[in-house]
């Protein structure tokens, strides 16, 4: 379908997800260990939208297909703020960082998720994880914030199952500076349709100035 023939988002969050009250304020929530420092009942924590263009997707009500147990690849994992909920709700999940400092973070963001397998890797080279992460994930979620973010998730397809789903997150300013970010998300979701059918778009202001979410699924 175009774009226009997609129907609007139900805001359906998936199975693990929940919107929870924190301090008199609902917040998105997943259940599992706190890992930068958000508000936590012991046993639900606070998923801050500010901080994850996932957890903005969400909250924007986009239609991530995500509904709770599924296999991930998350490519751009960092100190893993985003990825450590993912796997509160997620099935396998496989993230991808190379930088050597927020990988220690990660690791240990990872120590009490059994189902989080944290990978030094660089997520332009698939061929160096490729034994690692099982094929036909259900969900690729990426947000590398490096240029060429569309070319990224286009060498990642080969791991996305027929019907799975690329949640992805384009930081304009990473492609060029200079340009209007507009142009750039142009560029980039063109770029994309040389692998992907793009689904939903929605730039993730307030939370985010200048990002772009995508939900796309494989041509
Ligand atoms: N997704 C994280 C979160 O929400 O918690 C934040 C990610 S940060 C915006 C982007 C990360 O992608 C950085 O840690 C950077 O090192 C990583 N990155 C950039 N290019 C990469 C590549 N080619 N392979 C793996 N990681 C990459």
């Amino acid at each position: 379908p175009t774009l226009a023939e997609v129907p609007m988002s139900d805001g359906s969050l998936p199975v693990g997800v929940e919107r929870r009250e924190f301090d008199g304020t609902e917040r998105l929530a997943t259940r599992g260990e706190p890992v930068y420092g958000e508000p936590t009942d012991g046993e639900w924590r606070a998923w801050n939208p500010h901080r994850s263009k996932l957890g903005a997707m969400l909250a924007l009500e986009m239609e991530t297909g995500l509904s709770g147990g599924e296999s991930v690849l998350y490519l751009g994992a960092a100190s893993g703020t985003t990825v450590s909920h993912v796997a509160d709700f997620a099935g396998p999940t496989y993230a991808v960082e190379f930088a050597p400092r927020p990988t220690r973070d990660l690791l240990e963001a990872g120590a009490p998720r059994p189902r989080l397998f944290p990978l030094l890797a660089d997520a332009r080279k698939p061929e160096t994880y490729g034994h690692v992460v099982e094929s036909n994930v259900d969900a690729i979620v990426q947000d590398v914030a490096t240029r060429g973010q569309a070319r990224v998730a286009l060498e990642n397809r080969r791991f996305l199952d027929d019907d799975g789903r690329l949640l992805l997150a384009v930081k304009a300013r990473s492609e060029d500076v200079t340009r209007e970010p507009a142009g750039v998300f142009d560029d980039v979701c063109a770029t994309l349709e040389d692998g992907y059918e793009l689904l939903e778009q929605r730039r993730l202001e307030p939370y985010h100035e200048d990002h772009l979410g995508i939900v796309a699924r494989p041509r």
